[in-house]
């Protein structure tokens, strides 16, 4: 049956696409080596560091976000190289997994999926490797399936701290363009994103933000790469082309995207997203329930995850949402599956937007069954104005 009016898609990425980027990327496709292509090349790979707040080169990756992550390790790391990752959540444990299928020893520093990483314990796990066998720590920035976001600037200074050499790796995946970030005054070594939440892109870019240390680190990686290969992107990124066919509509999307993040400013993004965390946090305490990210100062501006009363399944309640009120809530992911849902607001996304998600998360609660207090929205409304 048709449904009326928009959906509204609250899961933490892929985000709403804004008009602006669907007109965009609704143009012709190009002839990819054609002298027209360069423009919009080198505009985006441009643009690209003054998001990531990088002098360094950004390489741009016709693929999702796992790409990246593999990019990131398998240009810089050899086969049984150790790897230092803290278990931030599902994302830190999906990239670890990934890491040891590549050949790497990935190691975890445990984490109990309610705040993100702890610099401390990794500059004494560092300090304990006094022969430098660790060549690279690897930390996610804003952990999605928790709503918890890692201290990265503190993480830089329990590296030097550390007097350790490793590389320093960072998933943005879901905090670039939502969050502040900083890969040069962070001294992060390879950044990993993607364009489908923050940027407000569909699925199918993804980048690597590399220092120098990183692109000399590749000089000597032994792992295998070919699709991947930075070395063979460096010289075509020059004059704005790419070795192979590069996802051409969606970079002019990723174009539209970079001028409407610099259009409001990225410091109004960044306020924007905070105070959108703290309404929502502020509406989910009324409620009466808990935000999955127990660490104070680390609540995420992306996304809030909300726990369940034990014995309620997260799961009925996301199909109650969807099917009165046509809102898709993120699900809990492995460990946290049934237990939480998860409010997306990264992206396109202004007030009324939020108390509309609200609005649809607290009429749910009360369709599924699920004991909590009124007042959550209003909690939110009073928060905002
Ligand atoms: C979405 C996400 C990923 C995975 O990216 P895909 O585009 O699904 O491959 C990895 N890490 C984080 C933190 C994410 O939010």
């Amino acid at each position: 049956m048709r449904k009326a009016g928009r959906h509204f898609l609250q899961i933490p990425g892929p985000s709403a696409v804004p008009d602006r980027i669907l007109s965009a990327i609704g143009q012709q496709t190009i002839d990819h080596r054609g002298p027209n292509f360069a423009k919009v090349g080198l505009r985006a790979l441009e643009g690209m560091k003054s998001i990531f707040k990088t002098d360094e080169h950004v390489f741009i990756y016709p693929a999702s976000g796992t790409g990246a992550w593999e990019a990131a390790l398998v240009n810089t790391l050899s086969p049984g190289d150790r790897v230092l990752m803290f278990e931030t959540g599902h994302f830190a444990t999906l990239w670890k997994k990934l890491a040891e299928k590549l050949g790497l020893k990935a190691e975890f520093i445990e984490g109990d999926w309610r705040g993100g990483a702890n610099p401390d314990q990794i500059e004494a796990y560092l300090a304990d490797d006094k022969s430098h066998e660790i060549k690279a720590v690897c930390v996610v920035h804003n952990e999605t399936s928790t709503g918890s976001v890692s201290p990265i600037a503190e993480v830089r200074k329990a590296i030097d701290s550390a007097r350790h050499p490793a590389l320093f790796m960072v998933d943005t995946i879901s905090g670039l363009a939502s969050l502040d970030y900083r890969h040069d005054e962070w001294g992060v070594d390879v950044t990993v994103s993607g364009s489908q939440k923050g940027l407000m892109l569909p699925p199918g870019l993804s980048f690597n933000a590399a220092s120098a240390k990183a692109m000399d680190a590749n000089k000597n990686a032994k792992l295998q790469r070919s699709y991947w290969d930075w070395a063979d992107m460096v010289g075509p990124n020059k004059t704005g082309y790419f070795p192979y066919t590069p996802g051409t509509n969606l970079l002019y999307g990723l174009n539209e995207a970079i001028d409407m993040l610099h259009e409001e400013g990225l410091d109004n993004v960044f306020a924007r997203h905070a105070r959108h965390g703290a309404a929502a946090r502020a509406a989910v305490r009324t409620w009466g329930l808990d935000v999955l990210c127990a660490t104070q100062g680390q609540e995420s501006g992306v996304l809030t995850a909300v726990k369940l009363p034990e014995g309620h399944s997260a799961d009925a309640f996301r199909a109650t949402t969807l099917e009165h009120y046509d809102i898709s809530f993120g699900n809990g992911l492995s460990k946290v599956a049934d237990k939480v849902f998860r409010i997306g607001h990264l992206g396109d996304f202004n007030d009324l937007m939020l108390l509309a998600t609200l609005a649809g998360a607290e009429m749910g609660l009360k369709q599924a069954g699920v004991p909590h207090a009124t007042g959550g929205v209003q909690e939110a409304m009073t928060h905002l104005s």
